[in-house]
């Protein structure tokens, strides 16, 4: 299962710990009534207590406690009665408090735990050490003038949620399927839009190699604001391909911060890695201590949706879906809405089947996603009615659903219109099997001598000749009756 380096001296094995930034979803900040919204002018959305005037007061944005409840249920968590927000201190020039509030010895939530799936199919749980808030810091942009660096304060105090995981990670596949899961779940949550290309949600990426067996953690390095799936796992197996290359030319891993470049999928040394109590930590003297009744906990708890991991239980248990097919349908709330609205009162497993092959097909080559798929459930439903009362053969269905797609249609009326009704007359189905036979007396022969597979030849003859219309069991049926000898 785990990740073997092959070193000159010896066999390493990765370790590796995540740190995701998550940005809550909520119309204003943390700690000021400012707007949270992307893409607004630079600093229009900045008050006074984030641009740290003299004297101002941060007061605490209730929702964002709510949301950071909400997904700590959702990661199984253990949510802590009491927390406490901290100044963290340090310099940055786009963090004009001089520090940034965050939680560090009473986050809000504790120790959870989420369960991942692999390719080969095998289930992993993944501890969580701890959920805490923060303020996210303002942005530096350094590529508008040559001399100049420009300050951009519109995210200075937007509220994150930093779920820090365990080191308990062995592959880079872990590690992703670990964001993945994330990402979906504070998506059904609706605490994180999980953006990740517009950068609310993001990675820290804690790796350290060991020598197989070896117990006890080696130095770590930290790669920070990884903000894609790929780019982490190319970060994870560069750093540790070069941590092994220095323990093994006698060197020392350094404990650092690192940056990863996107151009040349490699990591380069930021800054040495501070230690906590370099922070100087105390709490915020301006700020109560966060106090939850576990009635307020119990009223998230009980309007929580149903989520990924259930839902793919119930799909599986109560639909007969197999665990790759249900992991794929559960992975966006969407998808699942939608299939389960064309599976309701029909096969589960023909309804699995056309939205994970045929419309996703459809949608992947049409550059459309589910939320705008030119099918609605509902007709695709219908189109699997028809089928099923056999209204129509599948050759016919994604013809239909050709149309549908291209139209966004009523599969019942594009059938009407077009007048591919199944033919289930058998006088009509008859005419054209002897019709068959008589135009090809040597195929017939060829059956009527024991060759079963001219059959299937046969039936195709009379597909061709009824559009496909015919219904290809009773064609099937009839050819065999009239040529067997
Ligand atoms: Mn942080």
């Amino acid at each position: 299962m785990s990740y073997l380096i092959k070193g000159e001296t010896a066999d390493w094995e990765l370790v590796i710990g995540l740190e995701v930034h998550a940005q809550v979803i909520s119309n204003s900040k943390l700690f000021s009534g400012s707007a949270t919204s992307f893409g607004a002018d630079p600093n229009s959305h900045v008050s006074l207590v984030d641009a740290a005037m003299p004297g101002m007061l941060p007061v605490i944005n209730a929702h964002c406690i709510d949301q950071a409840i909400k997904t700590g249920l959702g990661l199984n968590a253990v949510i802590n009665r009491h927390s406490v927000f901290e100044r963290k201190n340090y310099f940055y020039a786009d963090l004009p408090q001089g520090y940034q509030i965050s939680q560090f010895l009473h986050p809000i939530v504790g120790e959870g735990m989420l369960e991942i799936q692999l390719k080969d199919g095998s289930i992993r749980e993944i501890a969580i050490e701890r959920l805490h808030m923060e303020q996210d810091a303002g942005k530096s942009i350094h590529d508008k003038d040559p001399r100049r660096t420009y300050i951009d304060l519109n995210r200075a105090g937007v509220c994150l949620m930093e779920i820090v995981s365990h080191p308990a990670m062995y592959t880079p596949e872990e590690a992703a399927a670990y964001v993945r899961k994330i990402r979906s779940i504070v998506r059904y949550l609706e605490t994180c839009d999980g953006n990740m290309e517009e950068g609310s949600m993001r990675a820290d990426v804690n790796v350290s190699v060991r020598k197989f067996g070896e117990t006890g953690l080696r130095t770590r390095t930290e790669t920070k604001n990884v903000n894609s799936v790929r780019f982490m796992m190319q970060a994870i197996e560069f750093e540790a391909q070069r941590h092994v290359e220095v323990w093994e030319s006698g060197g020392e891993v350094k404990q650092e911060t690192r940056l990863f470049d996107p151009d040349t999928g490699e990591t380069r040394p930021m800054r040495s890695k501070e230690e906590a109590h370099d922070y100087r930590y105390f709490p915020d003297p301006d700020l109560l201590p966060v106090e939850l009744s576990e009635a307020q906990i119990d009223a998230i708890r009980s309007a929580m949706p149903e989520l990924p991991d259930e839902k793919k239980r119930r799909f599986m248990a109560e639909l007969g879906l197999s665990a790759y097919d249900a992991d794929v349908l559960v992975a966006e709330r969407e998808t699942a809405n939608y299939f389960e609205i064309v599976a309701k009162g029909r096969d589960a497993k023909v309804a699995a089947n056309w939205v994970i092959s045929n419309l996703f097909g459809a949608l992947n080559a049409a550059d459309k996603d589910i939320s705008n798929s030119p099918v609605s459930a509902q007709n695709l439903g219908k189109l699997l009615g028809l089928m099923a009362n056999e209204t129509i053969s599948g050759r016919i269905a994604k013809e239909v659903f050709e149309i549908m797609f291209e139209t966004g249609s009523d599969p019942e009326k594009i059938v009407q219109e077009k007048g591919l009704k199944q033919i289930t007359d058998s006088g009509a189905i008859e005419a054209a099997v002897d019709q068959a036979i008589a135009d090809n007396p040597d195929q017939a022969d060829e059956v009527r001598q024991g060759n079963g597979k001219a059959i299937g030849w046969f039936v195709g003859q009379v597909m061709q000749k009824t559009q496909g219309k015919a219904n290809p069991q009773a064609v099937n049926k009839m050819l065999r009756d009239k040529l067997s000898t």
